[in-house]
Formats: structure tokens, sequence, C-alpha cells
């Protein structure tokens, strides 16, 4: 039965709301989803909710991982990534009693707290960690590979995670170069370099999950190969290096998705099935909140690139009927009565 839901979960995190547009990958992340599959067989937010609920305890922490940036467009990041981070946060507090730490450039403050405080947890200092209940602490990731490489290994020691999740966070390709969907150079120094903690997730035994919708964002090296043929930046850029967008940071699980807090939204969904309680996952009007939180303070949409309340071209209505479907999935999966009639 759970993988029955996990994979109606994953049919509807890969619905294509958008057609695919110039060397947008709208339209090819189905193709990113299918290789998804056949590198890790069972439906991908089964596997990813699965892994939290064995690996994480009432009391643990948990590291989410997002946030984009890049000066001219992007200086408060986009709304796709914080707010399927913040739902995560959300769902691992009542579906298995842990804190989070929310870990975004430091540009990105105001509307990662903003959503934050939508989402109805607490946004505490971390030294009330373990004191106080629903906490969710925000970290300022630094800038640069040198900083990145030592703030990993900080917040690894400081909180002990007992899972880290990357969502829509960029990764380097082959050559160590970090790129945008269409192709263009996103310079290293002015991004946080997250890619060092799978390194030590490794060598410490810390499940990593990374879901993204564009072949560029860590987790997306489970399918390196496929992405260098589906996207049409796989393998070219607009950059010196010429290697493509694809990256090669890879997560134990990742989840391919039509729209990163998609992915994100399908976890919270698997894993308020598998604990059989539907408010695990956030309703409508969080979702509302969220994201008009979230562009308030400056994200923009990734479609408009505009502080629009939208995600990746979807409006707030649309958002709203997508979570309505994926809690109608968690509740007939747990309802006799759906499976009678
Ligand atoms: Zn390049």
């Amino acid at each position: 039965m759970p993988k029955i839901i996990g994979e109606n979960i994953d049919t509807l995190c890969n619905f294509q709301m958008l057609p695919g547009s110039g060397d947008l990958t709208r339209g090819e992340t189905q193709k990113f989803y299918k290789a998804a599959r056949q590198a890790q067989k069972d439906p991908l937010t089964y596997l990813a909710a699965t892994a939290l609920a064995e690996r994480v305890k009432p009391g643990d922490n948990v590291l989410i991982v997002t946030g984009a940036r890049n000066e001219l467009v992007l200086p408060y990041g986009e709304t796709d990534g914080p707010i399927g981070g913040v739902a995560l946060a959300r769902a691992c507090y009542f579906g298995l009693g842990a804190n989070s730490i929310v870990t975004v450039e430091e540009s990105n403050k105001e509307p990662t707290e903003a959503t934050i405080r939508a989402s109805g947890l607490y946004l505490r200092e971390p030294d009330m960690l373990g004191k106080v209940q629903g906490i969710c602490v925000l970290d300022f990731y630094p800038l640069g590979p040198e900083a990145g490489k030592q703030h990993a290994r900080w917040l690894m020691d400081t909180y002990n995670p007992k899972a880290i999740m990357f969502i829509e966070k960029h990764g380097p390709n082959a050559k160590g170069h970090f790129h945008t969907v269409t192709g263009r150079e996103i310079d290293m120094n002015g991004m946080a370099n997250t890619q060092y903690l799978l390194e030590i997730a490794k060598e410490q035994d810390v499940v990593t999950i990374g879901m993204g919708d564009g072949g560029n964002e860590i987790g997306n090296g489970v399918i390196y190969d496929a992405v260098r043929e589906i996207s049409p930046w796989g393998k070219k850029c607009l950059c010196p290096c010429n290697d493509g967008i694809a990256t090669v940071s890879a997560t134990d699980i990742f989840v391919a998705t039509s729209i990163s807090n998609w992915g994100a939204y399908g976890i919270c969904a698997m894993l308020a099935f598998l604990k059989k309680d539907v408010n695990i996952m956030h309703d409508e009007d969080t979702e509302r909140r969220m994201v008009e939180a979230c562009a308030y303070f400056g994200s923009v949409d990734g479609i408009a690139m505009i502080p629009l309340p939208k995600v990746d071209g979807i409006s707030i209505k649309g958002g709203q009927a997508f979570v309505t479907l994926l809690r109608e999935l968690v509740v007939n999966g747990l309802s006799n009565v759906a499976r009678h009639v």
C-alpha cells in the first residue's frame, strides 16, 4: 500500500502546469523523473519519506538547505525552494517530533524568516533547541568555497542532524562550476557552496535527500548522464568551462519533480500517510500564507522573475489545489471507506 500511495504522489508531483519554452526545461522534467525512477526503482517520495521515518527520532535535528542567490535578479532568492523547505521542516516536526535548521544565504533572511513564521513553526535562536518544541532555527550559509567547506563542518558538528534535505540548491558540474538552468555561470564566490555537506554526511552515515526540477540542483548527480542528454544545457553552457549545467552532486535519494516545492510537499504527504495523520502536511491556508509571506519580502517567481506571489509560474490558487489533491490522496489512502466504494 505505501508504494502505491507513493506512486500516486509521485505522479501528481510531476504533473506539468506550464509548456516548455525556449531554453528552459519545463516540459522535460518528466524525463528527469523517468531517469530518477530507473536509477532508484521505488517511488521517489516513498523512498524519501521512508528514510526520514526510519532515521529521524523525536528531539533529533534535521538540516534543510535551500535558497538561491544572484545579485542582479535574485538578491532575495526565489519562492521555489524556501517554501518547500519550510513545509518539510513543519512536517518533520508534526510527523517525527524533530526540530529543523534551515540554512540559506543571508540575503534570503527576510523572506525565509517570514515563510517560517507563516508556517506556524517557532522561529527561535539555536540555544532554544531542546528547550522549546516546534523550533525552526535559521542559519546563514557563508558565500564562497572556502567558507562553505568550513561551515559544512561547523553545521554538522554543532547540530548533529540525522537527515539533510537540499531543495532547489545549486550544485557544481564536473569542472566545479555552478550554472543557472539556462546555462549561465553563477560565480561560486557569490553563493553558498553547500555541496561540501554531502561528503561529511557520507562519512557520518547521515541520509541526504535532494529535490530538483532543472538538472543543476544538488541531488541531480543521481541522474547525471540523463541530465547531460535531456537538458538543452546539460553538456554545454555559456561560460568558459563549456561542460554544461548537469551537477555531479548526488544525494542518497533524489526526488525529481516538476517544481521543487512540489517534490517537498510530496514527501510531506507521504510522511503523513506513513504516520497516519493528514495534518502532518500543511493545508491550503498555510500554503497561501507561506507564498504571500515569501513573495512579500522579495523572493521572485521563477518564471516572471519579479516577486509575484507565485511559484514557478503557478498561482496561489494553483498551489492550493495541488495541496488539496495531495491531502486527498493521503486521506483516501488512510480511509477504509475509500477502499470499499
Ligand atoms: Zn560552464
